[in-house]
């Protein structure tokens, strides 16, 4: 047995797996409620390539219940004045970020993540970073080339494809369309708007990050040839020299979010289609809830009805995400419909909120 540095197997009342938004919100509010947490991250240094992200509206009020909203703000940031839209060769049509006047901001995933990382080690999470996990058992005890740990719960926060799920034999569902996400950056001059264009093979986003940079992404189906510089240089001639980073894509889900005491939060329980913009609401969110639980169980003493209770709040969480990702699913699949969703949604915006991925969210699984 490989055993923590002096022999013994080294306790805590959470370890996080996973050092992305979901699991750094996470243990910043466990950590600050005086449990005892560990956060393993299987990377040592910050990622090599820039990730822009839009941030749904919704974070805002997340941000506020947590008295975060003044320190996120301080945070480099843009706002976007608008979302414009373009199926095909259709010209964009443009949407102001939110119907209801509630601003989208646009920050760069690093920047948000060490944000989140520093709050949840000023609040007393102990940080391990390039550690590699071996295995996980049942009873929640964790082997990794840094030695043996064990923990009270159990949180997988290690995004798509989940490490955590496969090893603590988590009930996995294929995903059915799966996309590989493409990443870059260009001297594109930015402005305050991000644009999603979508093509038979897939879909483009732009991200302003500056006025002179923009960060891209593609995402492109999986049985898609192509590279994403065929299509960056369809779409706009002239950008074929761009380097590309590729993410594999999400393959798999877990059936539940929790099982013995292991709790899924974010990408790990479930993946959302970049495009809704609801991808980090929805970890933080998730990440929220379990928190919040876990904090509450502790404070009772004792552990039972954990996992239904988690379950219960996440399916209510995600469940009402399901039939607008049919529909979204739908317009990436056939585009030309897209256009004339899109050409309506414009015309009566108030209807359309209900109903368009960029308001409403959509998830990818089951689409
Ligand atoms: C191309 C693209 C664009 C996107 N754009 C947006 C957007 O504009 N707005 C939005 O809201 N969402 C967007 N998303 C979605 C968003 O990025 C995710 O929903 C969000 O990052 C999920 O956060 P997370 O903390 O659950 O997982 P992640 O951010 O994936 O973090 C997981 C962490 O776990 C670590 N890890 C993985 N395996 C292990 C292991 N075995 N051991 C230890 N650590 C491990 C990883 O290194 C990583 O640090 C986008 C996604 C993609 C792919």
């Amino acid at each position: 047995m490989v055993t923590n540095g002096n022999g013994h197997m080294k306790k805590y009342d959470v370890i996080v797996i996973g050092s992305g938004p979901a699991g750094n919100l996470f243990a910043s509010l466990t950590a600050a409620a005086r449990l005892s947490v560990l956060v393993i991250e299987k990377d040592s240094a910050a990622k090599p390539y820039s990730q822009r992200l839009c941030l749904s509206p919704d974070c805002l009020h997340l941000w506020e219940r947590q008295k975060l909203f003044a320190e996120f703000t301080a945070l480099p940031h843009t706002r976007l004045k608008n979302i414009s839209f373009s199926f095909g060769s259709n010209p964009p049509i443009d949407f102001p970020p939110s119907p209801d006047g509630k601003e989208i901001y646009s920050i760069d995933k690093e920047v948000l993540n060490g944000w989140l990382r520093e709050r949840a080690i000023a609040a007393g999470a102990e940080y391990l970073p390039g550690i590699r996990c071996q295995e996980v058992d049942f009873a929640r005890r964790l082997n990794t080339d840094a030695g043996e740990f064990h923990s009270k719960v159990l949180v997988g926060a290690d995004g798509r494809n989940s490490w955590v799920a496969r090893m603590a034999n988590f009930p996995l569902r294929k995903i059915r369309h799966p996309k590989t996400a493409w990443l870059s950056s260009s001297q594109l001059p930015g402005s305050d708007s991000a644009h999603f264009k979508f093509f038979k093979e897939g879909y483009f986003g732009f991200m302003p990050t500056s006025g002179s940079h923009t960060d891209l992404f593609m995402m492109l189906k999986k049985d898609c040839t192509h590279a994403p510089q065929k299509f960056m240089n369809d779409f706009f001639p002239g950008n074929d020299h761009l380097s590309w980073h590729s993410l594999p894509p999400a393959i798999t889900y877990a059936a539940t979010p929790a099982k013995n005491n292991i709790l899924l939060i974010g990408d790990a329980a479930k993946t959302v289609e970049p495009l809704t913009g609801h991808g980090i609401y929805l970890a933080l969110k998730s990440a929220e809830i379990a928190a919040n639980l876990v904090i509450e169980t502790q404070l009772k003493g004792g552990w039972n009805y954990l996992d239904d209770r988690y379950i219960y709040q996440h399916n209510e969480l995600y469940g009402y995400l399901s039939q607008r990702n049919r529909i979204a699913n739908f317009f990436i699949k056939y585009p030309r419909c897209g256009t004339l969703a899109v050409k309506y949604a414009a015309r009566y915006p108030r209807i359309a909120q209900n109903y368009l991925p960029y308001f409403s969210g959509l998830e990818n699984i089951g689409g």
